[in-house]
């Protein structure tokens, strides 16, 4: 029986992202599928000669975020990136860019001046106090707000709420508004990857306190050391900020990020499709192997699926550790994807529009970066929606295309083409309480990684926090390097 130095349970972006590092540093790495295509969520496909993405679909912190870090140190080629453009709003009567910062929010007349005025002094003590090294992630959205705001202004933030953690502003951290809105910016410097990369297990030049304390105590003492030493570049975003800062468009769509990758990976790397992993076998708190179409043994294993699904698919896992995972919170989302039989006024361009009013919809007319993801002279665009996993999926998509037909009347009779995804965008939603699971598992040799074992940012980005975060660890132990 042949046996694996690593074994990568999904082939996701993060499990992919995994075999391609782990391989690039001499790892036998088998990935195990279990749909008959790989790529997860990070995909593309054709419906009726309109090209598709999984979800519509911004990739964020591209200038020196951990996706950037990973394809400049790991990718043979790198996919080309459009610039993202613009976030706008529409609404019956306007379509107006969404404020970056507050000098724009104090003239976004979508909402009553009086709101703006208090809204504006919100932000701006919650960038103050964050800038200042006090972390934001526990307290709501709402609660960060001022009272007696008007019934538009509570939509408009709980539509962006949505779009940022799947859930309201009730439940979504004051953190999470700031990053996603690039008032905060997350970045991994190049020294961290190269301490991966070159197998230290430590960076040579640590301070004292770092060594003493445990890694995700220092790791946010050093965030919070950052965001001191430069208030002055966080502050001025008050003013300056661009919502769609360093974010970016894959030209040829979202597979072609997929496709730069699957051509990086060495030959070694060995990927199964159609292979649903069933159970991770241990021996002695040790992982040794998963049980699959056959059984498969590693030294390592990596499963980079639902965590939640790991109580299934351990025996004797601790209980203390089974019921942390039941804090993970899931959201749902469904896009519609409408292709057109034009290129229509109302889609002229580039970026992406909320709709915030009843059922609040994020829309990306993707065809307007790249005109060959449509046929020629027409036009697709997704509209993304949060599903309420209490009602039925159906009604919600007749109340999506009724909210769709509603804001853009016109749109009616040049649809040519529809197709409706119901997805989990991510594995877990950024909540205030929702829990997040640590990369080391309580088995000896399992890791996780994916959305659900970081809460930075979002989707692909996060993803990629998660490998990094996976590589360090794996690096620690004395598992990356071979
Ligand atoms: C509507 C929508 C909008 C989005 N918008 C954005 C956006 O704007 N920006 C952004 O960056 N991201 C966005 N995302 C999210 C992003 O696409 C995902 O978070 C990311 O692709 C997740 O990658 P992953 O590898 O962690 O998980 P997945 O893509 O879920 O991959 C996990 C893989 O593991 C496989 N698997 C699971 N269990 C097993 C098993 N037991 N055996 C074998 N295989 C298994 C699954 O089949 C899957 O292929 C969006 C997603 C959606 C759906």
């Amino acid at each position: 029986m042949e046996k694996y130095d690593v074994i990568i349970v999904g082939a996701g972006i993060s499990g992919l992202l995994s075999a391609l590092a782990l391989s690039k540093h001499g790892n036998k790495v088998l990935v195990l599928e279990k749909n008959d295509f790989v790529g997860g969520n990070c995909n593309s496909y054709m419906v009726d000669g309109f090209q598709v993405d999984t979800g519509a679909h911004a990739i964020t912190h591209l200038e020196v975020g951990p996706l950037r870090r990973l394809m400049d140190n790991y990718f043979d080629y790198m996919p080309v990136f459009e610039e993202y453009g613009h976030y706008y709003v529409r609404t019956e009567d306007s379509f107006v860019k969404v404020p970056s910062n507050v000098r724009e929010f104090v003239t976004f007349d979508v909402l009553p001046r009086k709101d703006r005025i208090v809204v504006t002094q919100a932000i701006t003590k919650a960038l103050t106090l964050c800038t200042f090294g006090i972390d934001l992630s526990r307290q709501s959205v709402y609660d960060s707000m001022p009272g007696n705001l008007s019934q538009d202004t509570y939509d408009f933030v709980d539509a962006i709420s949505y779009f940022l953690s799947g859930k309201d502003m009730k439940q979504t951290s004051a953190q999470r508004i700031l990053a996603g809105s690039s008032f905060v910016r997350d970045s991994v410097p190049q020294e961290q990857i190269e301490s991966i990369m070159n197998g230290n297990e430590k960076p040579q030049t640590e301070p004292v306190l770092k060594s003493i304390l445990p890694s995700n105590l220092h790791t946010s003492l050093q965030t919070r050391m950052d965001r001191v030493s430069k208030p002055v570049s966080s502050l001025g975003r008050l003013a300056t900020n661009r919502v769609s800062h360093s974010q970016g468009y894959p030209r040829k769509g979202l597979k072609a990020l997929l496709n730069a990758l699957l051509f990086s990976l060495p030959r070694s790397v060995e990927i199964k499709t159609r292979c649903k992993v069933s159970k991770i076998l241990t021996t002695e708190g040790t992982v040794v192997g998963v049980e699959a179409d056959e059984i498969y043994y590693a030294d390592t294993v990596v499963h980079t699926g639902f965590v939640t699904d790991l109580p299934e698919m351990i025996v004797d896992l601790p209980a203390s550790y089974v019921d942390e995972l039941k804090g993970v919170v899931h959201t749902k989302s469904l896009t519609v994807w409408l292709g057109l039989d034009r290129v229509m006024d109302a889609f002229n361009y580039i970026g992406s529009e909320i709709w915030f009013k009843g059922c609040p919809y994020w829309a990306m007319p993707i065809s307007n970066y790249d005109a060959s993801l449509a046929p020629k002279g027409k036009q697709l665009v997704g509209f993304s929606f949060i599903i309420d996993n209490e009602k039925s999926e159906a009604s919600q998509v007749s109340r999506a295309y009724e909210t769709i037909y509603h804001a853009i009347p016109s749109i009616e009779n040049h649809v040519e083409m529809k197709h409706e995804q119901i997805t989990v965008p991510e594995k877990a939603a950024v909540t205030i309480d929702g829990y997040f699971a640590e990369i080391r598992t309580p088995v000896k040799n399992l890791y996780v990684a994916g959305t659900d074992t970081d809460k930075r940012s979002m989707g692909i980005t996060r993803a990629s926090y998660s490998v990094i975060e996976l590589l360090k660890r794996l690096n620690e132990d004395g598992n990356l390097h071979k």
